[in-house]
């Protein structure tokens, strides 16, 4: 058995991935700090076959726009730590985790490929966030250019699922939008307010496919680079129906805050890269994901 290292364990995605992966071993900011220089070295000495990056500073929007610094120079700190020492302790494989916002904000062609990365600005409100993530695929194609070696990175589009912060500032859209469908059953409501026009559209991805992702990569030693994406994309008010549907509340309304930002308007990738490597992937399609987290967090009473 492989000796596997998975940084973020606590997380949305670490834990999604804890499910199917049980003998790797999770760490989070609890048992490392990776902006620390000497926590990254007494870590990355300890014999590791693979470690897969799920670590970082994360927010939403309105965090990014109020925390830039923090969000570049955590994430730029973190990832340069850990490939570094990784390297120098000649782990032979490393898997990291982008995310879909470090595509140019706008572009002619889309869905965007995987060669299209650098050919425009990433959207303004995440803007600092997104150069790290983006400078991390750029540190790991220089490491296999420069060292030879075999890291890669995977690019989700947007994730939900069960595990995710219930902060409703630091919740995921989706988290969110459960969230308010939940206390709004507990109140007696049937009014659902949301932030923004509804119009932006979107990939939303089940945590469980990344999951399954990350652990094909592993098994079958592959180390190449591609985005993570379902095939639909969907506009945010479209979403939120499914989600009223899926979790039987069709009668409730949907009310948008149309001052609030929109954050950026598309960002749909093309995932015909990964299913070269995975012909067969099956996505969990998006009502039957939703209508398993909404019963998640109603049984956990966390919303
Ligand atoms: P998450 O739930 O916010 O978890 C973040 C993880 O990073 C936690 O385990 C946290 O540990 C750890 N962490 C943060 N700062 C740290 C530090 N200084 N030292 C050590 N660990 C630290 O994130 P997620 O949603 O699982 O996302 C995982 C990865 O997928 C991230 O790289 C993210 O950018 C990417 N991604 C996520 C989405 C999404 O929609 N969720 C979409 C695309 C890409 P603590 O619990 O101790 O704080």
């Amino acid at each position: 058995m492989k000796k596997i290292l998975v940084t973020g364990g606590s997380g949305l995605v670490g834990r999604h991935l804890r499910e199917i992966l049980p003998d790797a071993v999770y760490i989070s900011s609890k048992e490392y700090d990776l902006r620390s220089e000497a926590d990254v070295r007494r870590l990355c000495e300890q014999g590791w076959e693979h470690i897969v990056h799920l670590a970082a500073r994360v927010g939403g929007i309105i965090e990014n726009i109020n925390y830039p610094a923090e969000f570049i120079e955590q994430n730029l700190l973190m990832n340069t730590l850990l490939l570094k020492y990784a390297r120098l302790n000649n782990v032979p494989r490393l898997t990291a985790i982008l995310s879909t916002c470090i595509y140019p904000d706008v572009y002619e062609n889309y869905p965007l490929k995987e060669e299209d990365l650098h050919k425009g600005e990433p959207q303004k409100t995440n803007f600092a966030y997104a150069i790290a993530k983006r400078a991390l695929a750029v540190q790991i194609d220089a490491y296999n250019k420069q060292y030879e070696t075999k890291y890669n990175y995977l690019i989700p589009c947007n994730l939900y699922g069960e595990y995710d912060k219930v902060d409703e500032k630091r919740s995921h859209y989706l988290t969110a939008l459960l969230g308010k469908i939940i206390r709004a059953e507990r109140e007696g409501k049937k009014e659902i307010n949301l932030l923004g026009t509804g119009k932006p559209l979107r990939q939303f991805m089940y945590g469980g496919d990344l999951a399954r992702t990350i652990k094909h990569c592993i098994d079958n030693d592959l180390n190449e680079s591609f985005n993570v994406a379902v095939d639909e994309n969907r506009s945010i008010r479209e979403i939120a129906e499914i989600a009223l549907e899926a979790c039987e509340h069709e009668d409730f309304t949907l009310v948008f805050d149309q001052t609030s930002p929109d954050g950026q308007f598309r960002k749909d990738v093309s995932n015909a890269k990964m299913k070269s490597f995975l012909p067969d992937f099956q996505f969990t399609p998006l009502p039957d994901g939703i209508r398993k987290v909404y019963q998640y967090y109603k049984a956990n009473k966390t919303l």
